[in-house]
């Protein structure tokens, strides 16, 4: 373990160049080329030769095997960055109108240095590891797509890990590691209702039947699905975050539109939102003399860590921080993360790599100045790699 965090401690240096050069050349979505061309130099230069490139378009998988007997573990990093204007004023800041404004940067280097500290301890390391490097995780897109590209398969995994750096998680600070067992954040789901009625004069609302006055009624009643329908001890969001309407202050428009996103935490509740929901927007309308067309698009699940592997990873941080430096996360965020995808198919943990400057230096994740504390990122190269020599 010594060996390992000793290891980590003087890679850090090398996984904070390959972050900013991340960092410097930004890709988002599915289309992340070049990014997939530098992972899979890196990873032909410790010596990794079982590379499938193009694995949900460009993701990349490899396989370390180790000498020793054992079972398979999947790590993944995200790589993809956003569509936001950098303005953070580093020396190696993006200029593309991309930014890596959420640590997928900083994910992709510690994958990096996690396999070239297990491909130096392949004589001691039990069973095959597989590094999954996945683009699209803020569209939610990417780990599906890798899915359909047969990541599950050839070999399966017995489990699978990952991490998230930054200032997700509030209570925690630079240096730490964040587990919690269980439901970490959120099933993310989207509806966008079309109130139809039948437009007309403002001055004449008797002859008209007013999508705008359905849309407000359903903006209120939806909000009491929350409060009156779910169970208070089952967080869940909806937010309306766009309404759309009318063309002038004296018409009564034919249609409104209102968008959205539902969170919620298990799936019981996930499923009875969606469909109140629905239902609630369709009676309103109904009564309103109009129609309601709701379309309802389901991201991605909610995100349940494993107790077993879970206790392992926290097993894993312990050795390499001390006791008092690995926290359990407080509670889980009603954000959402696509590893959960995974997490569906295998058992596993995903955790939390704070890594911010503090003293109210830091600005949030996607903010255009959001930035990482660089000198932790061996931690988590570190925990992970000592997970895998230890979890089986
Ligand atoms: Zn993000
Ligand atoms: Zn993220």
């Amino acid at each position: 373990m010594t060996d390992i965090k000793k290891r980590a401690q003087a890679l850090n240096p090398q996984i904070v160049e390959w972050r900013r050069h991340f960092h410097q050349n930004p890709e988002t979505g599915l289309d992340t080329p070049l990014t997939e061309a530098f992972i899979v130099e890196r990873l032909r230069e410790m010596g990794i030769d079982e590379i499938r490139k193009g694995v949900g378009r460009h993701g990349v998988t490899a396989l370390i095997r180790g000498e020793k007997p054992g079972k398979v573990l999947g790590i993944r990093a995200d790589i993809d960055a956003l569509p936001v204007m950098e303005d953070t004023g580093l020396p190696f800041a993006a200029t593309n109108n991309r930014m890596h404004a959420c640590g997928h940067d900083a994910h992709v280097a510690i994958l990096l240095g996690t396999a070239k500290i297990l491909v130096e301890n392949r004589k001691k390391l039990p069973g095959t590891i597989k590094l999954i490097f996945q683009p699209s995780e803020e569209t939610s897109e990417g780990a599906p797509a890798m899915i359909r590209d047969g990541v599950m398969e050839n070999p399966a995994m017995d489990a699978i890990i990952g991490l998230h750096t930054g200032n997700l998680w509030k209570g925690l600070s630079s240096g730490m590691v964040g587990y919690r067992y269980g439901v970490l954040m959120a099933a993310t789901d989207w509806f966008t209702v079309t109130f139809e009625g039948k437009g007309g004069h403002g001055a004449t609302p008797h002859l008209t039947v007013d999508p705008i006055a359905m849309a407000c009624q359903a903006f209120s009643a939806i909000q009491m699905i929350v409060s009156r329908e779910t169970n208070p001890l089952s967080p869940a969001v909806i937010t309306v975050g766009k309404i759309c309407g009318g063309t002038a202050l004296n018409v009564i428009a034919p249609t409104c539109t209102i968008s959205g996103t539902i969170r919620s935490l298990d799936p019981e509740t996930r499923a009875m939102l969606s469909e109140r929901l629905r239902a609630v927007c369709d009676g309103i309308a109904r009564s309103m003399r109009g129609r309601a067309d709701v379309q309802m698009t389901f991201g991605t699940p909610a995100l349940i860590n494993d107790r077993e592997i879970t206790d392992r990873l926290r097993k894993a941080a312990v050795d390499i921080l001390g006791e008092e430096a690995v926290a359990e996360v407080p509670e889980p965020t009603m954000g959402g993360e696509d590893m959960a995808y995974f997490l569906e198919k295998v058992p596993g943990s995903f955790f939390f790599l704070p890594s911010m400057y503090g003293g109210g230096k830091d600005y949030p994740h996607h903010h255009p100045k959001f930035d990482l504390d660089e000198e932790v990122f061996w931690i988590g190269s570190a925990v992970m790699a000592h997970f895998a020599m230890t979890w089986q």
